[in-house]
């Protein structure tokens, strides 16, 4: 089903710009990882939140995700993969689905990892951002997953039930990918694997692997005072836009990224 706005993230910034794009009466599809594994979900403690202080960051995350889907905003769990724009929509891509709208808010935190040597240049050889997407290539095949989540673990589940013998490597400080033509084998931590395929599952994915060409300055997604992006219909609030890193400024961030996505699609329905 199409929809007027997707969310990526469903963290602060993106539960904020829900709430404000269905307060426009707009329909909004957040996409996200579970929450459980949402950063702030680990914080003892939120005392600098406006109004609810002493919180936990999991009762915090609870509280905003409840406002949310009072205000009518859709959930799904997945990871987004990418994104692509067709015409006036923008089609994303989570696992081996899809689902597209007229507008997008990119709102997935921080993406803390670096690449790993080897990483970019075996992506799409060996290299793996998705095992539900790709496993069957590699079925009854030596694989190695790198989790860091425990839907990564689900992942690797998945591909021990196609057949695939598994070394699942849990969240490795470094990891390094060698081979040939193709990835042919894996060191994480000092641990070496022999495998077809290396399925990196990091809970977010850096920006510009989702949204190729978007602008960043310093790592972080540039954007402009209505949050609006280099790219047509792409809005960015929260950590992904840089610092403070901060449940206030993530909120506050996602009400304009929200309203100005909402705006885009009311003014894309007039031109129609
Ligand atoms: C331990 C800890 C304690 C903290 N304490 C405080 C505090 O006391 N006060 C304060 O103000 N701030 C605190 N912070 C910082 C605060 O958590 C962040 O600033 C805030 O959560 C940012 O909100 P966000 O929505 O931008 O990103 P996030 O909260 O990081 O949410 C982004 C969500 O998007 C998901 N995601 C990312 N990529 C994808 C993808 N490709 N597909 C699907 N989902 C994706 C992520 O998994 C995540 O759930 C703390 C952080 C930590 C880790």
């Amino acid at each position: 089903m199409a929809h007027d706005v997707i969310v990526i993230g469903g963290g602060p910034a993106g539960l904020s710009a829900a709430v404000n794009v269905r307060a426009r009466g707009r329909s909004v599809l957040v996409v996200s990882n579970p929450l459980e594994e949402n950063p702030l979900w680990r914080a003892e403690k939120v005392d600098n939140y406006l109004g609810l202080p002493g919180m936990s960051g999991a009762e915090l995350l609870k509280t905003l995700r409840a406002h949310a889907e009072q205000a009518g905003a859709e959930f799904r769990e997945g990871r987004v993969l990418n994104a692509v724009a067709m015409e006036t929509d923008w089609f994303v891509s989570i696992g081996s689905d899809m689902e597209n709208a007229k507008a997008v808010v990119l709102a997935g935190g921080v993406a803390r990892a670096k690449k790993f040597p080897g990483e970019a240049e075996y992506l799409g050889k060996g290299v793996s951002y998705c095992a539900t997407c790709d496993g069957m290539l590699y079925r009854k095949k030596p694989v190695a997953v790198v989790g860091y989540s425990d839907s990564a673990k689900k992942e690797a589940e998945f591909l021990t039930s196609i057949g695939c013998t598994v070394t699942y490597f849990d969240r490795p400080k470094t990891c390094e990918i060698i081979g040939g033509a193709k990835a042919e084998r894996v060191v994480c931590d000092g641990q070496a694997a022999d495998v077809a395929c290396v399925f990196l599952l990091r809970p977010a994915l850096a920006p510009t692997d989702m949204f190729p060409g978007i602008e960043v300055e310093n790592g972080y997604v540039k954007v402009d005072r209505a949050m609006a992006t280099s790219l047509p219909g792409v809005f960015a609030a929260g950590d992904c836009t840089g610092g403070p890193l901060q449940v206030s400024k993530a909120a506050g961030e996602g009400l304009v990224a929200g309203q100005s996505a909402a705006k885009y699609v009311a003014d894309l329905a007039r031109k129609k």
